[in-house]
């Protein structure tokens, strides 16, 4: 069973985010055509499907027939013509505005009038990308979290001009894939790179400036604070080159934001220290 307003999904890009958008949508029903620019490269993002597939038919999370079912429902292609009957496209490309708006502006001339765009960008704003198309109301950011089968996140970025009902669409497409949500403003980073991009440059710099060895950066991080990976680890897993993307976008739009932010100091001025006072950013009492 899948939505009633989507049968085809549509990803743009095939790598590790486009790659695993596109099994996740198949392993949920919908038929995906996914596109890249070369036979290669769309070669490779079937391969990755396949070992990821073969990953979780390993840990019972998938049958064998389910994967190959779900293989059988994407078309892989280098034309963008091809996404022409897409309900909902979404586009995983390379962290560039100039490749993203020029992939929307091909996407709204080739795609249906109720077609929903959606972008994975990291950091950049929906805003700016929906601008290029003749619907903006129908452009949001799906921002999934690599790697895509197994995180459960998404996060719902709500551009300008961005629709409730595309908000819900987006939303509904996430929850029926299995994922939970919530929703950011278009503000640069959204939620989850703004806060995680600094902490991921410090543990960068704290490497550069011989606080610890690399791994001991990292079992700080994991064993202090909780998380499951460290800050290098973690870089080494989204890609160096996301890393640095998102970083710049961030540097460029919000500055120096390593100063202690105003609310943290008023809360402590006001005694609401965390879970040992019963009260921080959340109530505990
Ligand atoms: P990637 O480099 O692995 O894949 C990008 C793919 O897009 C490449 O295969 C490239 O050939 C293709 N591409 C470029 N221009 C294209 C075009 N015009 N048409 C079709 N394909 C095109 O990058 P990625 O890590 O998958 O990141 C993709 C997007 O997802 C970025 O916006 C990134 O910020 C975002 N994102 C990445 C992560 C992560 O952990 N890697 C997590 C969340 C979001």
């Amino acid at each position: 069973m899948h939505l009633e307003k989507v049968d085809t999904v549509g990803v743009v890009g095939a790598g590790t985010m486009g790659n695993g958008i596109a099994q996740v949508a198949a392993t949920a029903g919908y038929n995906v055509v996914m596109r890249d620019m070369t036979d290669e490269l769309v070669a490779a993002g079937f391969e990755e499907i396949q070992s990821s597939f073969e990953t979780l038919v390993a840990r019972d999370t998938v049958t064998e027939q389910e994967a190959e079912a779900a293989t059988a429902r994407i078309t892989g292609t280098t034309e963008m013509d091809d996404l022409a009957d897409a309900d909902l496209v979404v586009e995983a490309v390379t962290e560039d505005m100039d490749i993203k708006q020029s992939v929307f502006e091909d996407l709204d001339a080739v795609c249906g009038p109720d077609t929903v765009l959606a972008s994975n960008t990291s950091t950049l704003s929906i805003t700016t990308i929906a601008s290029v198309t003749e619907r903006p109301e129908q452009v949001l950011g799906l921002h999934f979290m690599n790697p895509v089968p197994v995180m459960k996140g998404v996060e719902l970025v709500v551009g300008e001009k961005t629709s409730d009902e595309t908000v819900t669409l987006g939303r509904e497409f996430a929850h029926d894939i299995g994922k939970e949500t919530w929703e950011a403003d278009d503000k640069p980073g959204f939620v989850v790179n703004r806060v995680l991009m600094p902490w991921i440059n410090e543990g960068v710099r704290a490497y550069d400036e011989g606080v610890a060895d690399k791994a001991d950066i990292d079992r700080g991080l994991t064993l202090g604070t909780n998380v499951p990976m460290g800050p290098l680890e973690l870089a080494d897993h989204i890609g160096l080159d996301v890393v640095l993307d998102a970083s710049e976008t961030l540097y460029e739009e919000l500055g120096d934001r390593y100063k202690p932010a105003y609310l943290l100091k008023r809360k402590v001025a006001a005694g609401d220290l965390g879970k040992k006072s019963g009260q921080g950013f959340y109530d505990y009492d």
